[in-house]
């Protein structure tokens, strides 16, 4: 009974979505979120919970984790469903309904230092989730107190490299299939445009 409970404790949990599941339509639509939130962020936690029972790992810090088993052959099935239940909670925060428009002043200010304008930051952004060859992730990152924008492959994250995350859009096809088909572009001018949360990037920042 008592090592039930605490195995049920320190299990990791699918967090909620920070809006209705519908909310960021038509950006990203209630069918995407179903199977985007519901089926794929979910496996990657309920896998996690699996590969790390009784391991070194149980009852570990999400984050610890994913530095503790990065870059490691051997663990990377526990590496990658942890980043990829990491990165998708951090996708959902960096969208919001009715999103977009102007960063906050001290964001939009260190963007401007870094990419002489909010429109060239944006433009760096589609352009750098557009060249990411396959399945990854676009962020927008603090390294070494310039803001830069980063793509990764797969599972993998700007944590693990040394550098803060502030945003991210997840250029896997399931994110934007259903939606969009194909169209890559599409799906990011309209979350950059109409979905992206500065806000959440600004508090990062801080
Ligand atoms: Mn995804």
């Amino acid at each position: 009974m008592s090592n039930a409970k605490t195995e049920s404790v320190t299990l990791h949990l699918l967090p909620p979505l920070p809006y209705a599941d519908n909310a960021l339509d038509p950006v990203i639509s209630a069918h995407t979120i179903s199977f985007h939130y519901g089926k794929h962020h979910k496996a990657y936690v309920d896998n996690l919970n699996k590969l790390i029972a009784g391991t070194e790992f149980a009852g570990m810090k999400l984050e610890k984790i994913i530095t503790e088993t990065a870059g490691k052959a051997d663990k990377a099935a526990i590496f990658n469903n942890a980043a990829q239940a990491w990165n998708h909670t951090f996708y959902w925060n960096s969208l919001k309904p009715n999103g977009g428009g102007e960063p906050p002043a001290a964001l939009k200010q260190k963007i401007e230092a870094s990419f002489i304008s909010v429109d060239a930051c944006k433009k760096e952004l589609a352009a750098t989730a557009m060249s990411q060859f396959g399945s990854g992730w676009a962020w927008l990152v603090l390294d070494g107190g310039k803001l830069k924008v980063v793509k990764t492959s797969n599972a993998d994250l700007p944590l693990t490299k040394g550098m803060k995350p502030l945003l991210t859009i997840d250029v896997w096809e399931h994110a934007y299939y259903l939606d969009y088909q194909n169209r890559r572009p599409d799906y990011l001018s309209a979350v950059i445009e109409k979905a992206i949360n500065w806000n959440f990037a600004a508090d990062n920042l801080k």
